[in-house]
């Protein structure tokens, strides 16, 4: 697969740099308008300070820098099917994605009635986790710990949350890709739902974060490996090549107090590895085409902002992505993966171990870091979801539930990767120029 292929073509996507790009220069005013100008996609629930990091203690690795600090959205500023006291109006979920709204004048068949334009999906989401779920769902019905986060007033960007916290996430995450020939068997974190004697866990964990204090223990990537591990390294990798563009893009001038890009950042993290930057292309190129795949389900989909006219502009703009896509021939192949006679097996094993990925952002000491975090793990794993989980042509029901977190988690996700792309090619040309005036 995607055998002696030429430097230009992103491995394991088997698609070119520069039609990515030139994806991305079509599709990013659609992206563009959908994260910054819709209510669906620019408000996330999530609960940012209720849960403990499962796997340590880390009461060192708090950020108390201002750029950590994440703003709470209030509640009049978002639509009210959302709010909390909407929450708890319903008798419980329904077992599908509901389709179709409340129309003005029919009765409502819940117990407090929803407005017009406002389905069972906009108030209650489902927070049991699906066998078939990559991600440990955001439980948006604990209202306690539950808060709104405007994602435009809460940019991500350079905060300074750094050092032994930050390196003990990123090597615990890398760790899940330690697969071996008995899966589940290797990881400190894989067999989570199994663990009898949780504190023994921790304490392993507590040891080994002061090693990384000594050394790197960064696993290399998995070059050996197989399709499925290879594309696990890869979309971790490229998640956190994405963070470390995005922190060099927009980059706190200590001197000058300013806002702006930091190109000295950009070379020392990214210029010097183009590996992480074809990780950054792999990634756009599979969330586009799990993009491409919900498209029919998009057209029917509900999007709560309790207003016939903004919900039509918005799923105009998605449409205007689904169709400008479905146009492209498609940039990823997931068919490929999970084919031989382990795929049950492996497949399991991959899921446990990005569900672990997803439950290590509990244990980022950043608040906005930890916000992004979430935002971009969740978006990969409804990504992954929708990739091997999904099935275009089943009936309504069959397919596995879309929460509305996943599908903002999803949208938003693209919306960094694609700011990353344009990033990048920023960053070049600066290089370029530097070059020709030496
Ligand atoms: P790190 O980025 O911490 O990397 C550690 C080691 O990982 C490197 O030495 C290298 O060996 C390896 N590595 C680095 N990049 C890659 C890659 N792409 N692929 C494979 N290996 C790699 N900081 C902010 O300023 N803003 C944020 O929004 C933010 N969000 C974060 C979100 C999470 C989930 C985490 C864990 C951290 C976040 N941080 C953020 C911190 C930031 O990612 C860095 O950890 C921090 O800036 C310190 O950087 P570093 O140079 O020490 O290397």
């Amino acid at each position: 697969y995607c055998a002696n292929e030429p430097n230009s073509l992103v491995s394991d996507a088997c698609v070119s740099y520069s039609t990515l790009e030139r994806l991305n220069a079509e599709l990013r005013p659609s992206i563009q308008y959908l994260t910054h100008n819709t209510d669906f996609f620019t408000y996330y629930r999530l609960d940012l300070y209720g849960r403990e990091c499962p796997f340590w203690s880390d009461d060192q690795g708090f950020c108390g820098n201002r750029a950590c600090a994440v703003d709470i959205a209030d509640e009049k500023d978002i639509p009210e099917s959302w709010r909390s006291s909407e929450l708890g109006k319903l008798e419980g979920p329904k077992a599908s994605q509901p389709t179709s709204s409340v129309k003005k004048g029919e009765p409502s068949p819940f117990r407090g009635g929803l407005g017009e334009e406002t389905a069972e999906s906009c108030i209650f989401e489902p927070s049991d986790i699906d066998k078939r779920d990559y991600c440990v769902p955001e439980d948006e019905s604990n209202g306690k710990n539950s808060v709104y986060v405007s994602l435009v007033d809460n940019p991500e960007r350079f905060t300074g949350y750094a050092g032994v916290s930050a390196h003990n996430v990123w090597r615990a995450i890398y760790q899940e890709n330690c697969f071996d020939p008995q899966p589940t068997g290797n990881s400190p974190l894989a067999t989570f739902g199994a663990v009898q004697n949780l504190n023994a866990l921790k304490t392993v964990m507590d040891r080994r974060k002061h090693e990384v204090v000594q050394q790197n223990l960064i696993p290399p990537p998995p070059e050996e490996q197989c399709l499925e591990k290879r594309v696990f390294y890869r979309v971790l990798s490229g998640m956190h090549a994405s963070i470390s563009m995005h922190l060099c893009w927009d980059f706190m001038n200590q001197t000058t107090g300013q806002w702006g890009p930091n190109l000295q950042c950009y070379k020392e993290r990214l210029h010097n590895h183009p590996d992480r930057i074809q990780n950054i292309y792999f990634n756009y190129a599979l969330l586009l085409r799990a993009v491409t795949k919900l498209r029919s389900n998009l057209k029917s989909y509900t999007f709560c902002s309790g207003d016939k006219r903004t919900n039509e502009l918005t799923r105009k703009r998605i449409a205007a992505l689904t169709d400008g896509l479905a146009a492209h021939p498609p940039v990823f192949d997931e068919s490929l993966m999970f084919r031989d006679e382990n795929a049950p097996v492996l497949k399991e094993d991959f899921r446990n171990r990005f569900r672990n990925v997803s439950r290590l952002m509990d244990c980022v000491g950043c608040d906005k870091c930890r916000l992004w975090g979430k935002i971009q793990t969740a978006g990969y794993g409804t990504a992954l979801k929708v990739l091997f989980e999904y099935d275009e042509n089943a009936e309504n029901g069959e397919n596995p539930t879309l929460r509305r977190t996943e599908l903002v988690a999803l949208v938003n996700t693209l919306g960094r990767l694609s700011n990353s792309l344009y990033a990048f090619t920023r960053f070049s040309a600066m290089i370029e120029k530097e070059r020709m005036m030496e």
